[in-house]
């Protein structure tokens, strides 16, 4: 299965992605993850992103489908894998069509006060990448990892002023990719209403969109 989890920034596709891949033994791949890992170990991909990346830019095109389609590519993606953060504009969804094709996107639909209030509370593991929210989902012990007793810090860009132009830029580039991913009959959307949704909730409707889709799939085969 190769599925594209889609939504605004803390809309919840990397919890969502981290804990549904797993289930299905595929990777969840994050472009995110994939710079921050880069930038860590000096890698020149992930110096080149950082300047974007810290004012809440999108990286440009070049940079991000050549190293996707590197990993896309690997492997272990030989079954499928969920890409989370991939793509966010037009050009990039162009791009993966020529590279692979997708079976699914879920398009994880939540109101901008709720994104605006996780963002600001939300930490991350300097060393799994596990994400916890301060007001949410609170780790056990204050500022370490309940999973790999990590450090937890907050991201440069899960500031307030870069969370408002991260918002801008999702409205402006990457929400047209919901019509072009509905021009190829592909898209499922999942609603987000509760601000205290848990994680475990979410993953619930995730599945659900994914069985719904491949009941779809399957009713609509000519084989
Ligand atoms: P994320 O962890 O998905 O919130 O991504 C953090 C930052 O990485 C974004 O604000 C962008 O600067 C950059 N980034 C991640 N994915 C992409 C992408 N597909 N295209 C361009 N920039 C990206």
């Amino acid at each position: 299965m190769r599925k594209i989890f889609l939504g605004a920034p803390g809309a919840g596709k990397g919890t969502a992605a981290s804990r549904i891949a797993p289930i299905k033994n595929i990777p969840h791949i994050s472009t995110g993850d994939l710079f921050r890992e880069n930038l860590k170990n000096n890698i020149e991909v992930g110096q080149k992103a950082k300047a974007f990346m810290d004012r809440g830019e999108l990286v440009p095109n070049e940079i991000v489908i050549e190293m996707m389609k590197e990993r896309i590519l690997g492997p272990d993606c030989e079954n499928g894998f969920i890409l989370d953060g991939f793509p966010r504009t037009i050009k990039q969804a162009e791009m993966l069509k020529e590279i692979l094709p997708i079976d699914a996107v879920i398009n994880i639909d939540i109101p901008d006060e709720i994104v605006i209030k996780r963002l600001c509370s939300r930490v991350i593991c300097r060393d799994c990448g596990e994400i916890f929210n301060l007001i949410g989902i609170p780790p056990q012990q204050e500022g370490i990892c309940d999973k790999c007793q990590g450090k937890l810090y907050q991201r440069d860009d899960d500031k307030e002023e870069v969370i408002q132009n991260r918002l801008n830029i999702y409205k402006e580039q990457t929400k047209p990719l919901i019509d072009f991913y509905k021009n190829l009959g592909i898209i499922s959307d999942v609603k987000v209403t509760d601000p205290n949704q848990t994680p475990e909730e979410l993953v619930e409707k995730v599945l659900n969109a994914i069985r719904e889709f491949n009941k779809d799939l399957k009713e609509n085969s000519v084989i």
